[in-house]
């Protein structure tokens, strides 16, 4: 029995045969652009994305993807993202450390807020009974 999935590139049906979310065409095609920027990247250790898709073809979307997805990584100063909640550069995945940890605390820190809130109507509306 086999899990029908839908691929995230293309849309087209296909069966899961692995937590993978492309189908086999674009997982192949994947995997090729892939190898291409990581043997670009191996021999031009540093390129920025210009470089890559200056000399490899792949668009920079496919770049900031792989980045994103943390299947790359930029090194030293060249920082090609930006964390989506303050807007830090970083170096791969969606959120910076810090931001990564303010979340964290910021659900507890919400969560204690409306107890405080719930507990001081109480409060008010006792007082004015
Ligand atoms: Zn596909
Ligand atoms: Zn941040």
């Amino acid at each position: 029995m086999s899990d029908v999935r839908t691929c995230s590139i293309c849309g087209k049906e296909f069966d899961a045969d692995s937590i993978k979310s492309l189908c086999y065409d674009c997982r192949k095609v994947d995997r090729h652009l892939f190898g291409i920027i990581r043997d670009f990247l191996y021999d031009n250790p540093g390129a920025s994305v210009n470089d890559v898709v200056e000399h490899t073809g792949v668009t920079s979307s496919v770049v900031l993807k792989y980045l994103r997805e943390g299947r790359l990584e930029t090194v030293g100063e060249i920082k090609l993202l930006n964390c989506e909640i303050c807007g830090k550069p970083i170096s791969y995945g969606t959120k910076c450390t810090d931001c990564q940890h303010k979340m964290d605390h910021s659900f507890q820190a919400v969560a204690n807020v409306k107890e405080r809130n719930t507990k001081q109507k109480m409060y008010t509306t006792t007082k004015k009974k």
